[in-house]
């Protein structure tokens, strides 16, 4: 199905300017461009869009409302199913997901729904009245942490009515949002704020500093503070590394680090006086979409940047638009190239690090070409810093504060699928610590269903 109208291109800032500051780097449709990108689509009858979107927005509905200029009923539509569109509209995956599914995609270039979902969430950051709380049913339900599986749950209870906490480790809410993905991507008071506060308008309360499992355990909330039930959406923020020597020496940082630093601690912001290591060359090791971000960081930090990644671009997890913004601001990629080793100075910093060249071999049971080391092709490269970004997991630290919780070798939370309670009555999971690691609108997502379930057997008990 082709469409005559080509998809309207979205302005970004010029990749030399945006190399050096943390400003927004795409300016978004302004509505002009929105209501021509709406005549593209094609309002299906069974529309694809919808069925590969993991909170299941109608698409097509909230674009027909766009374009006969009712913005404030396409966000009414959208907001049915999704409690943050702005950030979904900047931070999601929609290439695999409903653009990656819109039947224009199949002749020529998709329906940029993304770009007008943020279009639609912005315009009702500014235009909408405050949301005022539902009236309450007497039932209380404790949340443990904010990013968007937490605030996805605490939202849809707190629209049904439940009285509900979350309880946050860290003293910023909004998880990822915050801590990850950086400011260039995902602007934090400009967008995250707001929709939080937007939540919070819902009547939810959230407590910062509240580490479950240390300051408070799971068995505390049920029992002695008498939550009917109880939701765990504590994400995967523990950083993995390789186990290669060399790997604890300083200089040697994982993007987790990094990117907290660089971004929940401002350290871009002259008016923080955060510590971060970017002057010179930084070799990052990874090829997802948080390696992406950490090198895009380290660049504004004016850092010479480097991505190591043992498999071919083509292999590379990173969104496709990710990879093509940071080599449009200088970040390098030195693929089928693996770190063995890092080399200390007289200080005991790293000075080096040995690459091992690699090859593509068969596919594995990822599907991907595996790599192969070729022999005897290892060569040594000077750096000034490593950020090591190859995959995270759970924080054990509330699993093993539960008896009787059953946890997968991966260090993830066994859920039922169709609840998502996990192996404690009343006790629900979703996002990062039950998936090990995925999307923003899956852990939504995830948080959706369990809220539904948590209200139908809080109901029945
Ligand atoms: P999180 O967002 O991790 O939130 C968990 C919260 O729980 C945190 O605030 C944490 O402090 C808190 N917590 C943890 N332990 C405790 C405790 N014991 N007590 C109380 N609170 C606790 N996804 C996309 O869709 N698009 C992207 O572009 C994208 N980019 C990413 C970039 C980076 C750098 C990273 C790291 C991830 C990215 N992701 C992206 C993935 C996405 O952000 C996650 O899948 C999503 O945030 C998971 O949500 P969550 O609510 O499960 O967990
Ligand atoms: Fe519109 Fe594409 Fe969805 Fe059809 S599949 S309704 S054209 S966005």
């Amino acid at each position: 199905m082709a469409n005559k109208i080509p998809r309207v291109p979205v302005r970004e800032q010029d990749p030399k300017v945006r190399a050096a500051n943390f400003e927004e780097v795409c300016y978004g449709y302004d509505e002009k461009e929105a209501l021509l990108e709406t005549t593209r689509c094609l309002d299906c009858k069974n529309p694809r869009c919808v069925a590969a979107c993991p909170v299941s927005i109608r698409i097509p509905d909230f674009i027909r409302e766009l374009k006969n200029g009712r913005v404030a009923a396409a966000a009414a539509v959208i907001a049915r199913d999704s409690s943050l569109p702005s950030v979904c509209g900047r931070v999601c995956p929609q290439e695999t997901q409903c653009e990656g599914a819109c039947i224009l995609g199949i002749k020529g270039e998709p329906v940029a729904i993304g770009k007008l979902e943020r279009y639609v969430g912005d315009w009702a950051l500014e235009h909408e009245p405050e949301v005022t709380a539902a009236p309450r049913n007497g039932r209380r339900v404790a949340v443990v942490g904010s990013g968007p599986a937490g605030l996805a749950c605490a939202s849809d209870l707190a629209k049904a009515g439940y009285e509900v906490h979350i309880f946050e480790a860290l003293h910023k809410v909004g998880g990822v949002l915050v801590y990850g993905i950086p400011e260039f991507r995902l602007p934090k008071e400009r967008i995250v704020a707001r929709e939080i506060e937007a939540v919070k308008a819902l009547g939810v309360e959230i407590e910062t500093d509240v580490i479950v499992g240390r300051t408070m355990t799971v068995d505390d909330l049920l029992d002695r503070e008498g939550y009917d039930a109880v939701f765990i959406g504590s994400g995967a923020g523990l950083p993995r590394f390789m186990g290669i020597p060399g790997e604890n020496l300083n200089g040697v940082v994982s993007a987790n680090e990094f990117l907290t630093r660089a971004n929940l601690m401002r350290a871009f912001d002259a008016d923080y006086d955060t510590p971060i290591q970017a002057g010179r060359k930084v070799v990052v090791v990874g090829g997802g979409n948080v390696a992406m971000d950490a090198a895009r960081c380290a660049k504004r930090l004016g850092a010479d940047v480097h991505i190591g990644y043992r498999r071919s671009e083509a292999e590379m997890p990173a969104r496709v638009e990710e990879v093509r913004h940071a080599k449009e601001e200088g970040v390098t990629f030195l693929t089928l190239h693996n770190p063995v080793e890092y080399l200390a100075d007289e200080k005991g910093r790293v000075r080096a690090m040995r690459l091992q060249r690699m090859e593509l071999g068969e596919p594995d049971e990822s599907g991907r070409r595996s790599p192969q080391p070729v022999e005897g092709a290892i060569s040594e490269v000077e750096v000034a810093e490593v950020i090591v970004s190859v995959g995270v997991s759970p924080n054990p630290l509330i699993p093993d504060s539960i008896e009787g919780l059953e946890v997968t070798r991966r260090g993830t939370l066994v859920t039922d699928p169709e609840t998502l309670e996990t192996t404690i009555p009343m006790l629900f999971a979703g996002g990062d610590i039950v998936r090990g690691g995925a999307t923003v609108i899956l852990a939504m997502g995830d948080g959706r269903k369990a809220a539904a379930a948590m209200d139908e057997k809080i109901r029945k008990s």
